[in-house]
Protein backbone atom coordinates (compact mmCIF):
# COMPACT_ATOMS: atom_id res chain seq x y z
CA UNK A 1 0.00 0.00 0.00
CA UNK A 2 1.10 3.30 -0.84
CA UNK A 3 1.46 5.27 2.21
CA UNK A 4 -0.94 8.08 2.31
CA UNK A 5 -3.63 5.56 1.04
CA UNK A 6 -4.92 5.29 4.15
CA UNK A 7 -6.38 8.69 4.09
CA UNK A 8 -8.79 7.73 0.94
CA UNK A 9 -9.78 4.43 2.99
CA UNK A 10 -10.26 6.19 6.53
CA UNK A 11 -12.62 9.03 4.39
CA UNK A 12 -14.41 6.36 2.73
CA UNK A 13 -14.79 4.14 5.91
CA UNK A 14 -16.05 7.15 7.67
CA UNK A 15 -18.38 8.72 5.04
CA UNK A 16 -16.02 11.77 5.02
CA UNK A 17 -15.16 12.08 1.55
CA UNK A 18 -14.80 15.44 0.99
CA UNK A 19 -12.21 15.43 3.65
CA UNK A 20 -9.33 14.56 1.30
CA UNK A 21 -10.03 17.94 -0.86
CA UNK A 22 -10.26 20.01 2.47
CA UNK A 23 -6.72 18.66 2.85
CA UNK A 24 -5.44 19.74 -0.39
CA UNK A 25 -7.04 23.26 -0.42
CA UNK A 26 -5.63 24.08 2.76
CA UNK A 27 -2.34 22.91 2.34
CA UNK A 28 -2.44 24.58 -1.28
CA UNK A 29 -4.28 27.70 -0.14
CA UNK A 30 -1.38 30.20 0.76
CA UNK A 31 -3.01 32.82 2.99
CA UNK A 32 -3.68 30.45 5.48
CA UNK A 33 -0.92 27.93 5.20
CA UNK A 34 -1.67 25.33 7.35
CA UNK A 35 1.31 23.21 8.29
CA UNK A 36 1.13 19.35 8.17
CA UNK A 37 0.68 19.26 11.72
CA UNK A 38 -2.13 21.36 11.18
CA UNK A 39 -3.51 19.16 8.97
CA UNK A 40 -2.95 15.93 11.03
CA UNK A 41 -4.72 17.21 13.90
CA UNK A 42 -7.75 18.37 11.22
CA UNK A 43 -8.09 15.15 9.58
CA UNK A 44 -8.15 13.72 13.24
CA UNK A 45 -10.56 15.73 14.77
CA UNK A 46 -12.93 15.39 11.91
CA UNK A 47 -13.10 11.47 12.59
CA UNK A 48 -13.33 11.65 15.89
CA UNK A 49 -16.19 14.07 15.77
CA UNK A 50 -17.80 11.94 13.27
CA UNK A 51 -17.29 9.32 15.45
CA UNK A 52 -19.03 10.36 18.40
CA UNK A 53 -21.82 12.45 16.68
CA UNK A 54 -22.93 9.16 15.09
CA UNK A 55 -22.89 7.22 18.60
CA UNK A 56 -24.49 10.18 21.10
CA UNK A 57 -26.98 11.50 18.29
CA UNK A 58 -25.14 14.73 17.84
CA UNK A 59 -24.85 15.71 21.24
CA UNK A 60 -21.02 17.41 22.32
CA UNK A 61 -18.99 16.19 25.15
CA UNK A 62 -18.01 19.19 27.16
CA UNK A 63 -15.29 16.81 29.39
CA UNK A 64 -14.14 15.39 25.97
CA UNK A 65 -13.66 17.55 23.09
CA UNK A 66 -12.90 15.94 19.92
CA UNK A 67 -9.43 17.69 19.10
CA UNK A 68 -8.32 16.78 22.57
CA UNK A 69 -9.43 12.78 22.16
CA UNK A 70 -7.61 12.85 19.10
CA UNK A 71 -4.53 14.28 20.60
CA UNK A 72 -4.68 11.91 23.24
CA UNK A 73 -5.07 8.72 21.04
CA UNK A 74 -2.24 10.12 18.91
CA UNK A 75 -0.16 10.34 21.95
CA UNK A 76 -0.76 6.52 23.37
CA UNK A 77 2.50 4.87 22.17
CA UNK A 78 4.29 8.17 20.48
CA UNK A 79 7.42 8.92 22.25
CA UNK A 80 7.04 12.39 20.30
CA UNK A 81 8.20 15.25 22.02
CA UNK A 82 4.97 16.94 21.65
CA UNK A 83 2.98 14.54 23.43
CA UNK A 84 5.96 14.50 26.29
CA UNK A 85 3.25 15.80 28.67
CA UNK A 86 0.73 13.17 28.28
CA UNK A 87 0.49 11.08 30.74
CA UNK A 88 -0.96 7.03 30.48
CA UNK A 89 -3.54 8.24 33.00
CA UNK A 90 -5.22 10.71 30.84
CA UNK A 91 -4.90 8.10 27.73
CA UNK A 92 -7.05 5.23 29.51
CA UNK A 93 -9.31 7.59 30.68
CA UNK A 94 -10.07 8.94 27.19
CA UNK A 95 -10.38 5.48 25.73
CA UNK A 96 -12.38 4.14 29.18
CA UNK A 97 -14.80 7.13 28.12
CA UNK A 98 -15.23 6.08 24.22
CA UNK A 99 -15.48 1.93 25.51
CA UNK A 100 -18.32 3.95 27.78
CA UNK A 101 -20.04 5.36 24.52
CA UNK A 102 -19.95 1.82 22.87
CA UNK A 103 -16.52 3.31 20.39
CA UNK A 104 -13.99 1.04 20.01
CA UNK A 105 -10.61 2.64 21.26
CA UNK A 106 -8.38 0.59 19.23
CA UNK A 107 -9.72 1.19 16.13
CA UNK A 108 -10.29 4.84 16.45
CA UNK A 109 -6.60 4.85 17.21
CA UNK A 110 -5.16 3.00 14.67
CA UNK A 111 -7.50 4.83 12.19
CA UNK A 112 -5.99 8.20 12.92
CA UNK A 113 -3.47 9.23 11.19
CA UNK A 114 0.33 10.81 11.23
CA UNK A 115 1.28 13.96 9.88
CA UNK A 116 3.70 11.75 7.42
CA UNK A 117 0.34 9.89 6.18
CA UNK A 118 -0.88 13.54 5.46
CA UNK A 119 2.47 14.54 3.51
CA UNK A 120 2.32 11.41 1.50
CA UNK A 121 -1.52 11.68 0.60
CA UNK A 122 -0.80 14.94 -0.90
CA UNK A 123 2.41 14.74 -2.37
CA UNK A 124 2.29 11.35 -3.66
CA UNK A 125 -1.75 10.65 -4.47
CA UNK A 126 -3.19 14.38 -5.01
CA UNK A 127 -0.07 15.49 -6.89
CA UNK A 128 -1.67 14.72 -10.65
CA UNK A 129 -4.64 16.68 -9.83
CA UNK A 130 -2.99 19.56 -8.34
CA UNK A 131 -0.20 19.79 -11.10
CA UNK A 132 -2.23 21.42 -14.03
CA UNK A 133 -3.67 24.38 -11.30
CA UNK A 134 -0.13 24.17 -10.28
CA UNK A 135 1.42 25.03 -13.49
CA UNK A 136 -0.69 27.88 -14.80
CA UNK A 137 -0.08 29.73 -11.51
CA UNK A 138 3.59 29.69 -12.74
CA UNK A 139 2.99 30.98 -15.75
CA UNK A 140 3.74 35.44 -15.34
CA UNK A 141 0.17 35.80 -16.48
CA UNK A 142 -0.97 32.96 -13.27
CA UNK A 143 1.36 34.50 -11.02
CA UNK A 144 0.40 38.09 -11.62
CA UNK A 145 -3.36 36.97 -11.22
CA UNK A 146 -2.68 35.03 -8.39
CA UNK A 147 -0.97 38.05 -6.60
CA UNK A 148 -3.37 40.81 -7.77
CA UNK A 149 -6.34 38.50 -6.26
CA UNK A 150 -4.55 37.83 -3.29
CA UNK A 151 -3.59 41.68 -2.54
CA UNK A 152 -6.94 42.58 -3.28
CA UNK A 153 -8.24 40.25 -0.60
CA UNK A 154 -6.39 41.31 2.05
CA UNK A 155 -6.85 44.94 0.95
CA UNK A 156 -10.81 44.20 1.62
CA UNK A 157 -10.05 42.51 5.07
CA UNK A 158 -7.90 45.10 5.81
CA UNK A 159 -10.86 47.53 5.33
CA UNK A 160 -13.07 45.63 6.93
CA UNK A 161 -10.54 45.43 9.87
CA UNK A 162 -10.46 49.20 10.03
CA UNK A 163 -13.64 50.14 9.60
CA UNK A 164 -15.00 48.03 12.57
CA UNK A 165 -11.94 49.00 14.89
CA UNK A 166 -12.80 53.04 14.13
CA UNK A 167 -16.60 52.33 14.45
CA UNK A 168 -15.67 50.57 17.73
CA UNK A 169 -13.78 53.60 18.57
CA UNK A 170 -16.10 56.14 17.70
CA UNK A 171 -18.48 54.18 20.28
CA UNK A 172 -16.27 54.44 23.25
CA UNK A 173 -16.11 58.19 22.56
CA UNK A 174 -12.05 57.96 21.68
CA UNK A 175 -12.77 59.70 18.65
CA UNK A 176 -15.30 62.20 17.00
CA UNK A 177 -17.46 60.45 14.15
CA UNK A 178 -16.11 62.69 11.64
CA UNK A 179 -14.08 60.75 8.85
CA UNK A 180 -13.96 59.13 5.53
CA UNK A 181 -11.76 56.29 5.67
CA UNK A 182 -9.61 55.94 2.36
CA UNK A 183 -7.27 53.37 2.55
CA UNK A 184 -5.45 52.15 -0.66
CA UNK A 185 -1.74 50.60 -0.99
CA UNK A 186 0.49 52.83 -2.82
CA UNK A 187 3.88 51.96 -4.20
CA UNK A 188 6.11 54.15 -5.74
CA UNK A 189 8.02 54.01 -9.11
CA UNK A 190 11.98 54.74 -8.33
CA UNK A 191 12.45 56.09 -12.07
CA UNK A 192 9.68 58.56 -12.16
CA UNK A 193 8.47 58.99 -8.31
CA UNK A 194 4.88 58.72 -9.58
CA UNK A 195 2.51 57.19 -6.55
CA UNK A 196 0.28 55.12 -8.12
CA UNK A 197 -2.14 51.82 -6.95
CA UNK A 198 -0.58 49.24 -5.84
CA UNK A 199 -2.98 46.70 -7.61
CA UNK A 200 -2.81 48.97 -10.83
CA UNK A 201 0.64 49.19 -10.87
CA UNK A 202 0.44 44.99 -10.89
CA UNK A 203 -2.11 44.94 -13.58
CA UNK A 204 -0.32 47.66 -15.81
CA UNK A 205 2.50 45.73 -15.59
CA UNK A 206 4.65 48.50 -14.05
CA UNK A 207 4.80 51.77 -14.17
CA UNK A 208 2.70 53.49 -16.79
CA UNK A 209 4.47 56.97 -17.12
CA UNK A 210 7.87 55.22 -17.70
CA UNK A 211 5.98 53.25 -20.04
CA UNK A 212 4.59 56.44 -22.15
CA UNK A 213 7.87 57.87 -21.69
CA UNK A 214 9.63 55.18 -23.44
CA UNK A 215 7.58 54.24 -25.94
CA UNK A 216 7.62 58.24 -27.14
CA UNK A 217 11.19 58.38 -26.70
ZN1 LIG B 1 7.73 55.55 -13.37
Amino acid sequence: MVEGQKIQQICKKYSLESLGDELVEKWTDEETAKSLHDLEKYFNQKIIESVISDQLQGLVPQDHPPDQIAYLLRADGSNAERFEEVSQVEITEAKNWLEENEIDADELTSDLVSYNTVYQYLTNIRDTTASGKQRQAQTPEGRQKKVMDRLSNLQQRVQAVTKQGLESLVSAGVIPDSYDLQLEFRIECTECDRRQGLIEYIRNNGCTACKTNKQQG
